[in-house]
């Protein structure tokens, strides 16, 4: 009778264990949503469960029974997509800007932003103290990866940038950078040294360490290229290299007979399209990246004439970086009207180039160039117009969409953890109300945002910040 029982409670106690078993437990599980694949735009019903931070399951619909997890998210009739990363931003502007600069943190995650590039600045300990309390989900932000200081010449345009003046200060700059440790070197054309600058390249490059920069006019871009530079900052280098008389112009800006801006029209006339096509190849052949900054240029090439006063974000943005915008906008007014006409044409140029580099498959990197001194080119909302002005100038949305969080992970070789929406990637996601493939837009109709198991309501963000003009989608 004792053995009965004995064997009666042994399989009580087993079937019970086996229910347990079939009982998961999930962080986060999104169902029935719409899944973009960011690789090819296909759109799958899919539910997505997530765990610490990881998206460790997606099946169909919900064949995984017996899931249960405190936060559902219904997607029925929504998108998902990797996060957004805005892959050229800056978070600069010395001590009196350090607040301003941390209050702008949380506006890219409510445009679903969840990773952004920081291109150099003068703030390095706070970027990397922010970093660390964004980890820790103490403050509200994107992931960030930082360039730290740029590189430059004596007498930098930039505040905090590291000097370069001789082959020892490339090998201090360099180790100084790894001890950060930076994500990326990232150069300016202010003033170094066209030797300084490929030997910052070629160094970097025997490092492993990620490069990117404008390009002094006294480089040729093939040069930059083969010495191994990882990403061209601005499409001036790439119009450089598409000319029929690169070498002539180098040459000129070499002996001083030329400055860059006096270059440009040259540039433009001389644009040659078998010589752009070998360009091109090479970018390829090479995996070298290009950050068009369309938006930007859009905004820089029209402030003598478009009024921003009553820009909703004037009323979230720091008043002291809104000062900072000061420079750019007299430098646009004082110029000489043929001044202000060569802008405007050789932003229409970009665009077309933009597309034309689209169209040889060179990679591109979405980025707003955001942040202090750079007028009215506001944090979070930014990206979406870089998407949207490379959709104008031709470019279908899914490759669009492909420039801002596959490119961006790629990039900085980090696509092995992040950037597509793949079991064991990051689940650092933005689930929309509407399909972006079909209209551009619909990147800022965002329902909500994932970062890691963070959950986050966009409007819940923008009652923070009393500006709900400046997250309606219709803006
Ligand atoms: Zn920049």
């Amino acid at each position: 009778m004792k053995k009965v029982l004995l064997l009666f409670c042994l399989i009580i106690i087993f079937s019970c264990a086996k229910k347990e078993k079939l009982k998961a437990q999930f962080d986060i599980i999104i169902s029935n949503i719409n899944l973009i694949d960011i690789k090819d735009g296909s759109i799958t019903n899919k539910t997505i469960y997530i765990n610490k931070g990881k998206i460790v399951d997606i099946r169909i619909k919900d064949s995984l029974i017996n899931a249960i997890s405190e936060n559902n998210i219904d997607g029925t009739g929504k998108y998902v997509l990797p996060g957004f990363w805005d892959n050229h931003i800056h978070l600069r502007g010395g001590d009196s800007l350090i607040k301003e600069n941390r209050n702008l943190l949380p506006l890219f995650i409510a445009n679903g932003i969840t990773t952004v590039r920081d291109a150099g600045g003068d703030l390095t300990t706070q970027v990397l103290q922010w970093r660390k309390e964004i980890k820790q989900n103490s403050l509200i932000g994107p992931t960030i990866y930082t360039s730290g200081p740029k590189l430059d010449g004596n007498k930098a345009t930039w505040a905090g940038s590291l000097v370069v003046e001789s082959p020892e200060d490339v090998t201090k700059a360099l180790d100084s950078l790894q001890k950060i440790p930076s994500d990326f070197v990232k150069i300016y054309d202010s003033r170094i040294s066209r030797e300084n600058y490929l030997a910052i390249l070629r160094d970097a490059d025997k490092r492993g360490m990620i490069s990117s920069g404008h390009m002094p006019f006294t480089v040729e871009l093939n040069e930059a290229v083969t010495s191994g530079i990882g990403a061209i900052e601005h499409l001036y280098y790439i119009l450089k290299g598409c000319s029929s008389k690169e070498s002539d112009i180098t040459q000129a800006i070499i002996n001083k007979e030329l400055s860059f801006w006096n270059a440009m029209s040259d540039l433009i006339l001389s644009y040659e399209d078998s010589t752009a096509q070998r360009t091109f190849k090479l970018l390829k052949e090479k995996n070298t990246f290009v950050v068009p900054t369309l938006h930007i240029g859009d905004i820089l090439s029209h402030l003598d004439e478009t009024d921003h006063t009553n820009d909703p974000y004037l009323k979230i943005i720091g008043k002291g970086i809104i000062k900072t915008y000061d420079g750019r906008i007299q430098r646009a007014l004082n110029a000489s009207e043929e001044a202000k006409k060569s802008r405007k044409e050789l932003n229409t140029f970009f665009k077309k180039l933009t597309k034309s580099l689209s169209n040889a498959n060179v990679k591109l990197l979405a980025g707003s160039d955001s942040g202090a001194y750079n007028s009215y080119t506001y944090s979070g909302i930014s990206l979406h117009k870089e998407l949207e002005a490379m959709v104008a100038a031709g470019i279908d949305p899914l490759k669009a969409l492909q420039t801002s969080s596959y490119n961006g992970a790629m990039y900085l070789k980090k696509d092995g953890q992040t950037g597509t929406v793949e079991i064991d990637k990051n689940s650092d996601l933005v689930i929309l109300n509407s399909n972006p493939l079909q209209e551009i837009r619909n990147t800022r109709d965002i329902y909500r945002v994932i970062k890691g198991n963070q959950i986050y309501d966009p409007t819940t963000i923008a009652k923070q910040y009393n500006c709900t003009d400046c997250f309606t989608y219709k803006n």
